[in-house]
């Protein structure tokens, strides 16, 4: 199977996901992570119709910008440190990985100095796990408070990543709870459009419990994957 293929695998998946949850599959997000793609291989999922990317290091994704269609949406999707938070948003549209306020201060007045408004999600550790970033999820309310204040900063809704398992249904919880989370800061007034949740072995799981934004790699671009 080819990448065009793999996409039309991957949508398809999708819709399949949506449909058991009965929702609408356009409303969901499919954001490819080419984090181990060169620009070709990006290419050709454009040429499928892509046109959301994930990128989790910024010397390789400035890199590869360059040579990509302008019309392209570049997603940040790793650990962001705060020296290389000027780059990360002279290039990329939506920053999934906020996990501390030292870091929404600096991109708020990157931001400023640039003349546009840094768009993030808030990474969540949905299940406490040491090796993973992201906010317990009891802080999370709280801090999308505190960085209201910051004038060239909007939160556009939050990021998980379950523990990974290669048994998918064990992701649900983890899903479910995120779902939940985010459904209430929704219902105080919160306006958060994303629920960025689910990657290659578990997106079924996180579209059916209400993702609507799935970060998916290898499932598009590793060709070790059987096909
Ligand atoms: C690599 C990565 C993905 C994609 O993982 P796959 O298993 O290859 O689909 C999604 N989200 C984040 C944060 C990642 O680092």
């Amino acid at each position: 199977m080819g990448i065009p293929d793999r996409v039309h695998k991957a949508l398809e998946l999708i819709a399949q996901g949506a449909a058991r949850a009965n929702r609408n599959p356009e409303e969901i997000t499919l954001v490819a992570v080419s984090k181990n793609a060169g620009w070709q291989d990006i290419m050709e999922a454009y040429g499928a119709g892509l046109r959301h990317f994930g990128e989790n290091r910024l010397q390789e994704a400035q890199e590869k910008i360059p040579l990509c269609p302008p019309d392209i949406c570049w997603h940040f999707i790793g650990r962001l440190q705060t020296n290389k938070a000027k780059g990360v948003l002279e290039h990329f549209s939506l920053i999934h990985s906020l996990d501390r306020f030292k870091l929404a201060e600096r991109l708020s007045r990157l931001a400023e100095e640039e003349g546009k408004t840094a768009k993030v999600l808030v990474q969540v550790n949905i299940a406490g796990e040491a090796s993973k970033q992201g906010l317990e999820p009891g802080e999370v309310e709280g801090f999308i408070r505190e960085v209201k204040g910051l004038p060239f900063l909007t939160v556009s809704g939050l990021m998980a990543m379950a523990p990974y398992t290669p048994r998918p249904e064990e992701a649900r919880p983890y899903f479910k709870a995120m779902k939940t989370l985010f459904d209430h800061l929704r219902s105080r007034g919160e306006d958060l459009p994303y629920l960025s949740m689910g990657m290659s072995s578990d997106f079924q799981v996180a579209v059916e419990e209400g993702a609507n934004m799935v970060r998916i790699g290898s499932l598009i671009f590793s060709a070790e994957l059987i096909d």
